[in-house]
């Protein structure tokens, strides 16, 4: 069993946060919000806020943080999140973080803790350049460390695996280097604030599993 529950899990793109999120959200029933799925289902159901996300989707770069925090605002309102919630790709900036830390206080909940996925650049652009996903439930696998079964079939509804048009090496690129630049600096941001706990994200998930849960009890 874990103690901390309502979650944020930071890192950079490619480190594993989906994948061990969508494991951990299954097994601890807790609510998987990544802004990412969300983004993409509201763009696919062409929606006003997926109209206006689609740019920033598509280059790679980040949906205005307002935009972001009022979506996942809402999102912390439903029902699922009551037994804790994995925040996945949010927030991206300090400006996120206050939003979040406000949005929270509002519906008098707190963040238990941030899970840092840490992983070198090398590896991070090896996963994103082979990661493929399912275009229904959102599963994710990678050509060269966790392939499915048939060759793009996922496992677990049988639905086609497409490559994301941003896991292009050369968004792959800028997505990092946003990530360098916007991103990297809520890792002090909550290191100062003593909520930060690090896994090396580097290694398979049947090794990095067990150390978020350590980190988690
Ligand atoms: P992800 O699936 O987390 O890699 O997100 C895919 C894309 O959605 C990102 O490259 C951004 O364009 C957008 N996005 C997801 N989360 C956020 C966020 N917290 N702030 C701004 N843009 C985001």
């Amino acid at each position: 069993m874990i103690s901390k529950r309502n979650l944020v899990f930071l890192g950079a793109p490619g480190a594993g946060k989906g994948t061990l999120a969508q494991i951990l959200c299954q097994e601890m029933k807790l609510a998987h919000i990544s802004t990412g799925d969300i983004l993409r289902a509201e763009i696919k159901n062409g929606t006003e806020l997926g109209k206006k996300a689609q740019s920033y989707v598509t280059s790679g770069g980040l949906v205005p943080d307002d935009l972001v925090a009022d979506m996942v605002a809402k999102r912390l309102l439903e029902k699922d999140c009551q037994n804790g919630f994995v925040l996945d790709g949010f927030p991206r900036t300090v400006n996120q973080a206050d939003l979040l830390e406000k949005a929270l206080a509002k519906i008098g909940k707190k963040l238990d803790g941030v899970v840092y996925f840490e992983a070198t650049e090398e590896i991070l652009i090896k996963r994103l350049t082979a990661r493929l996903m399912c275009r229904k439930c959102n599963s994710i696998y990678n050509t060269l460390f966790t392939p499915p079964k048939n060759k793009g079939v996922c496992d677990k509804c049988g639905t086609e695996l497409f490559q994301r048009p941003d896991d292009s090496l050369e968004t792959a690129k800028d997505r990092l280097k946003i990530y360098n630049e916007q991103t990297a600096p809520l890792v002090p941001y909550y290191k100062a604030k003593k909520m930060l706990s690090t896994i090396q994200a580097e290694q398979p998930k049947d090794k990095s599993y067990p150390e978020l849960i350590k980190v988690l009890s």
